[in-house]
């Protein structure tokens, strides 16, 4: 049901690229702020000011927008908050609910090896009445006894008890605040009612409770905590191992509508199971509740199928100009370079038919616009296989086509073939030297469309030079 109170946010820190992740959690906060016609923010999390880059912050909203993730109103820069990170410091501190600390991680690690218990803090400076310094952090007081709830929409409540977290640090001693002591008062100030963010980030997440209740908020948000999207194997993505920024893949040509639409299956599906489909029905049927708690599993294969549906489905003018930005970047104007667009324009339907990902197209309709330069492997499998046979086809290929009323696929089609048939020479068999021959490869675009396509003169003239190499 609609419920414009709805505010979600995306929080990244712009730490690296938008990672698969990050693109995922942004779309499920957009899907669920737009699904309840509810408010989509963004904040940059920049407050770890020596790894957060400007152009990453840029190649952020590039990316976002690029997936057609939108957002309302102006970005929050995490790095500009300072004065209400301290001044809410300053309330714990206030309150008691916090307190000033100066031990040094020596100290604390060889009060734990005394008492032989689990490493980590005891409350030493609880009570000490210590003030600030340049050496001291704060640390919250965390209740000794009962527990804090986390409400998740994905998890259900999940229970922390209170004294297995220690008195965690709020504020370093550079001034600065923690993670969770800014993602809680922003979070606050921003009257997010629905924090949406990765799995990675719920244990964090009690610690942001305990803030906003010593804060003196009554209420906390819903929280939903992602699945872990995983790789083949069942790890976890890895910026090492595997391929996770949105820009590479956007690079190698998948279409931003099949991205998204991919990105929306990683943890969730419609209850009807159809999973390709405009956004407008994912917007539709979008729902927290329904998305699961065990891993997504990242399928590139997957995801090619998905691009190779939208790219069938695109008209003929979108997947042309589509393709056009991936073929002046392969085909860079130089010596025997001629990109010509009218000729891709006229061999296009065949491709659209054929690729998964727009960064194929170049390598297929290369042999249209540069002299072939024929691969080993091809000119091995099928002129050098048999010799005699690629002589025949090809001497018949260059007569037949020579004599051709009309230069059309279908009559080159019929002269070839009807050759090959009337001698029994299977169709597959007597098409192959042509292949090599007029486009360098064995595979690509429809071989009888090819031809028309690139005209007669030059078809013959690579028929003619194929032959040259071969034994008289
Ligand atoms: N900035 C945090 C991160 O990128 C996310 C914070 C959040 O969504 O609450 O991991
Ligand atoms: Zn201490």
């Amino acid at each position: 049901m609609p419920d414009p109170a709805v505010r979600c946010r995306f929080a990244p820190s712009p730490t690296g690229y938008l990672h698969l992740g990050g693109a995922r959690t942004a779309l499920f906060n957009w899907l669920t702020a737009r699904h309840h016609g509810g408010q989509m923010l963004l904040r940059i999390e920049d407050t770890d000011a020596d790894r957060s880059q400007p152009e990453l912050v840029d190649l952020i909203f590039r990316t976002l927008t690029w997936l057609g993730i939108d957002w309302d109103g102006e970005v929050v820069h995490q790095s500009s908050r300072g004065e209400a990170h301290r001044a809410a410091v300053g309330r714990l501190l206030d309150e008691g609910r916090a307190y000033w600390c100066s031990c040094t991680r020596d100290e604390i690690d060889a009060r734990a090896k005394e008492r032989g218990g689990k490493p980590g803090y005891d409350g030493h400076c609880r009570d000490r009445g210590l003030g600030p310094d340049p050496t001291h952090v704060v640390r919250f007081r965390v209740p000794d006894d009962g527990e804090t709830v986390v409400r998740d929409l994905i998890r259900g409540d999940v229970h922390f008890a209170n004294h297995e977290l220690e008195d965690f640090v709020v504020q370093r001693s550079n001034g600065h605040p923690m993670f969770v002591m800014a993602n809680a008062v922003d979070d606050i100030d921003m009257a997010i009612t629905h924090v949406i963010r990765g799995e990675d980030l719920l244990p964090a997440t009690p610690k942001i409770n305990l803030i906003r209740a010593g804060l003196g908020e009554a209420t906390t948000p819903v929280f939903a905590h992602l699945p872990l999207i995983v790789n083949e194997k069942r790890q976890k993505l890895s910026k090492r191992r595997d391929d996770v920024a949105v820009e590479d893949y956007q690079a190698r040509g998948f279409l931003p509508e099949a991205m998204r639409n991919y990105l929306a299956t990683l943890g969730w599906g419609p209850p009807d199971g159809v999973e390709i489909r405009p956004i407008e029905e994912i917007v539709a049927l979008f729902r927290l509740e329904d998305v699961t708690k065990s891993s997504a599993f990242f399928d590139v294969k997957k995801l090619e199928a998905f691009n190779g549906e939208y790219i069938r489905a695109l008209g003929l003018g979108d997947f042309v100009e589509r393709s056009l930005p991936f073929l002046t970047t392969a085909f860079a104007p130089g010596p025997g370079m001629v990109l010509d667009e009218d000729t891709f324009v006229a061999i296009a339907p065949h491709v659209q038919e054929r690729v998964r990902v727009l960064g194929e197209i170049p390598e297929m309709v290369e042999f249209l616009f540069r002299e072939i330069s024929v691969d080993g492997d091809a000119w091995a499998k099928t002129m050098e296989k048999d010799p005699a046979l690629a002589v025949q086809m090809l001497d018949a290929a260059i007569d037949l086509l020579a004599a051709l009323p009309d230069w059309t696929a279908t009559a080159i089609n019929d002269a070839v073939i009807g050759y090959a048939d009337a001698r029994e020479i299977s169709r597959k068999k007597a098409q192959a030297p042509v292949r090599v021959a007029i486009t360098g490869r064995t595979v690509g675009p429809p071989l009888w469309e090819s031809m028309e396509v690139l005209g007669r003169d030059r078809s013959l003239e690579r028929l003619r030079e194929a032959r040259a190499q071969l034994p008289a």
